[in-house]
């Protein structure tokens, strides 16, 4: 008998036949989740615990994903009880399809199917197919399902301290409608899933665009393991929309020298192929008067910020970008060395107040504060509306602002940026020996990361270790303006 049909493998099957007959027979193939993808699924697993409190009084049906029978079983004798009004994780399998129900609330005429999301977008297609599914094992096996929905979070909501008001911090998107209509599509597409866990061999699929939609697949690396590697891919082309990547592929272009002078790119992306033709930076003549237009003193500024999906502190929104950290590096004159100052909030508690007093005392009246990207703008403001005593001070601040990352995107390009405009991919094209590369912490996701590690750490050691690398991290992120402006000047 064919392996079962979980409803993860039916969608690893939507995504590519291929990924479902690893997920079934080579599991051990994929790349074990990266340390942010982990965080990613951690956030998942926690929001899913918070949404299960507004149907209080349900009972979990636990069990590890292997153990169907039990689970299953499980889930019938709680089902047969009244007195429980809610099942948690409840299981399910028809046709061979073994489906996980995040939460099967009991309404007086049946049930009520919920399927919980930390995103805070429920109309996403693949979050439907997801519903569909267990909407369709449930009517297999004739439980009255009266309604169907996708519950995500609320980031209009606003934490007022205390517990959460899980009636405001989620929303609850009905497609009852929707996973009835979908009944014949998933009907098909269990037949045609459990034909490819049926054959003996891999189906033979090539690695393209559907490696990465929905979701990044975790066999990349093996099934692109011995492909040629491309220099100068299209894929690095800046911004090239996925039509556009078909519509050169169906033309036979795989890289980017190789793109007909004909073909229609927006101004950047001509810019880069002239680049990569030539293996020469582009600049244009305006750069020098663009990158001197400052006000001295220059001040180069970077926040680092979390974004918990579940507010933390009063007052916040679900997904608000909270400051925990910054790094300033001032220059006084041109050519002068910088003076660094730094601000890490090391306590649970709320840090932006202290970072707000800390900012302001050291950030001086004039002089442009550089910034790469629009981040920092909308993490003053942001501080400035929340924060009424300081609000007329952050606007100064924001007022200052001065962006560097649209002066090179407007005026310089280095083949070696690869497509990217970020400063990690920026700065070492420029300065092959400066970078991020010897830190323990080398972006800003992981630096989120080891910001709540640190936070909930109580082993000082550990603490001040991840504490150190913190500020490694955010002062290179500084110091990396300094020498990028410096270097385009000369
Ligand atoms: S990497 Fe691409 S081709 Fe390989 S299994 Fe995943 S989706 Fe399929």
């Amino acid at each position: 008998m064919p392996p079962t049909l979980s409803k993860s493998r039916f969608m690893s099957g939507l995504q590519c036949e291929l990924k479902l007959w690893n997920d079934a027979y080579q599991r051990d193939l994929a790349t074990p989740p990266s340390v942010q993808q982990q965080a990613i699924f951690d956030v998942g697993s926690a929001v899913g615990k918070t949404a299960q409190q507004r149907w209080p009084g349900g009972v979990e049906v636990g069990y590890k994903p292997w153990q169907r029978q039990p689970a299953i079983a499980k889930t019938q004798k709680l089902m047969d009880d009244p007195a429980v009004p809610a099942i948690y994780e409840a299981a399910f399998l028809a046709h061979n399809l073994y489906v996980r129900v995040d939460i099967l609330a009991r309404v007086p005429d049946g049930w009520e199917l919920i399927e919980v999301k930390s995103s805070t977008r429920p109309e996403k297609e693949v979050f439907l197919q997801d519903l569909s599914v267990q909407y369709w094992v449930l009517q297999q096996l004739g439980v009255p399902v009266r309604q169907a929905g996708i519950l995500v979070i609320d980031n209009t909501y606003v934490y007022p301290g205390g517990d959460y008001d899980l009636s405001q911090l989620f929303r609850f998107h009905e497609a009852t409608e929707h996973c009835q209509e979908q009944a014949d599509w998933v009907a098909r597409e269990v037949e045609r899933l459990h034909g490819v866990l049926a054959l003996e061999d891999p189906p033979d699929i090539s690695v393209g665009d559907h490696c990465f939609r929905p979701y990044d697949c975790p066999y990349y690396d093996h099934c692109s393991a011995g492909l040629p590697k491309l220099e100068h891919p299209i894929s690095d082309l800046y911004r090239l929309s996925l039509a556009g990547r078909q519509k050169l592929g169906a033309l036979g272009v795989k890289t980017i020298p190789d793109i007909p002078d004909d073909y229609p790119l927006t101004e950047i992306q001509s810019r880069i192929r002239e680049a990569v033709r030539t293996g020469q930076p582009w600049q244009s003549p305006e750069l020098r008067e663009k990158l001197e237009a400052v006000q001295w003193p220059l001040y180069y500024l970077d926040f680092e910020a979390w974004s918990p999906a579940l507010p933390r502190y009063a007052g916040t929104r679900p997904y608000q970008a909270i400051p925990f950290q910054y790094s300033l590096h001032i220059q006084h004159e041109p050519g002068g060395a910088p003076e660094h100052h730094e601000f890490l909030h090391e306590e649970t508690t709320d840090p932006r107040p202290e970072l707000i007093e800390a900012l302001l005392s050291v950030i001086g009246e004039s002089g442009s504060i550089i910034v790469y990207s629009g981040y920092e703008r909308r993490v003053l403001q942001e501080l400035a509306s929340q924060f009424s005593d300081h609000e007329l001070a952050l606007q100064a601040v924001a007022a200052r602002l001065w962006d560097l990352l649209p002066i090179i995107q407007q005026h310089y390009y280095h083949p070696d940026f690869r497509g990217s405009f970020s400063i990690k991919s920026v700065l070492p094209a420029l300065l092959p020996r400066e970078g991020w590369s010897e830190l323990d912490i080398t972006g800003g996701m992981s630096a989120v990361i080891e910001y709540e590690r640190a936070i909930m750490e109580r082993d000082d050691a550990i603490r001040d270790h991840l504490f150190d690398a913190l500020r490694a991290y955010c002062a290179q992120d500084t110091l990396a303006m300094v020498k990028l402006r410096e270097a385009l000047l000369t």
